[in-house]
């Protein structure tokens, strides 16, 4: 049932019958268009009960190919032990780890669609691995270009994965850097390379939009006041946002407050069928959003000598700035961040009282929760969902320094043979 790209900026029309970045015009971010009033009157949210759990359960709203699938998505939605109305999205429990899975599920699935073969990415470090990941599942090379000091999981998993790895001293706007340098090669035309930068080609928004089906069927088909989201480059934002003007259009959530669509099981929790208010949470270290959100700005400056823990976090300039203050301002949410001493603190509060070793990003979430219940912006009543965005086992050497982190060789994958280095006290090859 995808009709068109369409053109966040302009507006502009295009094909989506073949791969497309962004629009050719003012390079605004694509999106996927559907023709909602067909799929409304084939497939009710009540016929999606019983189908398989992961995020291809909503192939009715997903571009028709064959899916490249680890098992992604319907995570666990699961009510806070600390706080009565609180939520915790767990992402953490997504093939490699991390939420990133769905939107490289997504992307990677229409890569080998329209026969693309070398897929570059610019990474954090949870990106990689999941490209890497669903390249290997789909018989396609992936090239990774990530800052050198990511956390270890993400380069071991993508050298276990096959991926081509390039380490680069410096963040993710450099990381970034290095795929342009590569697209003004000769070989980019011609041997089937493609870039997957976020919100650079339309697919990844369509992988992430499914937390926001998720979110809405796993509370009933009904919507929170509220959802606090890590953000980096903010895709979940704008998938979440796109999910819910879809949902609307397809009448599986109400647009006017009152009686959600269907019987929801868990209408005693009080959640409310109007937009909830979406909330961007940064690092301290690294908060373009939240900057330019206090400034009343309607896109975001480069944030210069980032630092924070959270390295999914460390996003010095989204490239969806504009869509992601243009989302707060719409859902009367904020911007908020969190010292990486709140963060940790935070990462250690939620292992500790609700059995969830989140990864840090997700842990921020937390932090920002506390701050607007003490503000009053969020009334304990209100239903809020956190998005843990990751599992905390990638971070193992971010969360005890006694993990030891050794310098790296520039590029290992390329490397003639394996170095040897020590990690966390057993000599091993990477
Ligand atoms: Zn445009």
């Amino acid at each position: 049932m995808l009709t068109h790209l369409e053109c966040t900026r302009c507006g502009e029309h295009y094909p989506a019958d073949r791969p497309q970045t962004v629009c050719p015009k003012d390079a605004g971010v694509l999106y996927a268009r559907y023709d909602l009033d067909a799929i409304k009157s084939a497939v009710s949210c009540a016929q999606l009960a019983g189908r398989a759990p992961s995020m291809w359960r909503y192939d009715a709203v997903l571009p028709n190919a064959n899916p490249v699938s680890l098992g992604e998505g319907f995570t666990p939605m699961l009510a806070s032990r600390e706080y009565a109305n609180v939520f915790i999205k767990d992402e953490g429990l997504n093939p490699t780890g991390s939420f990133k899975a769905r939107g490289l599920s997504a992307c990677v699935t229409m890569a080998r669609h329209f026969g693309l073969k070398k897929l570059a990415i610019p990474s954090a470090g949870n990106a990689a691995g999941a490209l890497a990941a669903y390249a290997a599942a789909a018989g396609l090379e992936a090239h990774i270009f990530m800052p050198k000091d990511v956390p270890a999981a993400n380069r071991i998993e993508c050298d276990y994965y096959g991926a081509h790895v390039t380490l680069v001293d410096g963040l993710i706007s450099d990381c970034a850097k290095k795929v342009a340098e590569l697209k003004d090669s000769a070989a980019w035309g011609k041997d089937g390379w493609f870039d997957v930068s976020t919100t650079k080609e339309p697919y990844r928004v369509e992988g992430k939009k499914t937390m926001g089906y998720e979110v809405a069927e796993q509370l009933g088909w009904s919507l929170p006041q509220g959802i606090i989201y890590p953000t980096g480059g903010g895709v979940g934002l704008l998938g979440m946002w796109k999910a819910f003007d879809e949902m609307e259009a397809l009448g599986w959530i109400s647009s006017e407050s009152g009686m959600p669509h269907v019987s929801p099981p868990l209408r005693d929790v009080g959640v409310g069928t109007a937009r909830p208010k979406m909330i961007a949470v940064q690092s301290t270290g690294c908060a373009p959003i939240v900057k330019a959100w206090e400034e009343g700005k309607s896109s975001a400056e480069m944030w210069t000598n980032a630092a924070t823990l959270a390295s999914g976090l460390r996003v010095p300039k989204p490239y969806a700035d504009y869509l992601i203050l243009d989302i707060l301002k719409k859902s009367h949410g904020t911007a908020i961040s969190a010292t990486d001493d709140e963060i940790l603190a935070a990462t250690r509060h939620w292992a500790k009282t609700e059995g969830i070793f989140a990864a840090p990003e997700g842990a921020a979430c937390l932090v920002a929760y506390r701050k607007l219940l003490v503000s009053g912006f969020f009334k304990p009543e209100d239903t809020v969902v956190l998005f843990n965005t990751g599992s905390g086992l990638k971070y193992l050497d971010v969360l005890d320094p006694s993990v030891a982190r050794t310098p790296s060789p520039a590029n290992p994958a390329q490397s003639a043979k394996p170095a040897a280095r020590q990690i966390g006290g057993i000599i091993g090859p990477y």
